[in-house]
């Protein structure tokens, strides 16, 4: 898929994009969002660790990724990994994106900033400004 995205989709455009994709997390879902039957808090750290870098490599090479992150950066999901990014770095980002005082990770700020590069329309406006607009 094109790392590009038009400026206006609707979530169901980007769900449609999303599934039509071939994501790459249909295949182990709980990977993506914990062990079925545990409770977050119930997960092992270390084995929630693992588990959250594996499925950002799967994220790494999804061919949604871009659609992945606009639909989450709108959504806020509460818990999983989206598009390689954790739910609490998909919030740090989207608060990033509507210029509200953070104390985002800049770790994932620079990975939205590369993954949404090349958004068109878009200035050199930094990371949070990119990410908004795809959002
Ligand atoms: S980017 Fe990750 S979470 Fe999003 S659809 Fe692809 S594999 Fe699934």
């Amino acid at each position: 898929m094109a790392r590009t995205l038009p400026a206006e989709l609707s979530l169901r455009k980007l769900r449609d994009l999303i599934l039509d994709g071939d994501p790459g997390c249909v295949c182990d879902p709980e990977l993506f969002t914990g062990p079925a039957g545990i409770e977050p808090e119930d997960e092992p750290e270390t084995n929630q660790a693992a588990r959250i870098e594996v499925a950002r490599q799967v994220c790494a090479s999804c061919p949604v990724r871009l659609p992945c992150l606009a639909y989450a950066l709108r959504t806020r999901p509460a818990a999983g990994v989206w598009a390689g990014f954790t739910a609490e770095e998909i919030t740090g980002l989207a608060a990033a994106a509507s210029r509200r005082p953070v104390r985002a990770n800049p770790a994932p700020l620079r990975e939205a900033n590369r993954l949404t590069a090349t958004v068109p329309g878009q200035g050199k406006g930094g990371a949070s400004a990119r990410s908004a607009e795809v959002a």
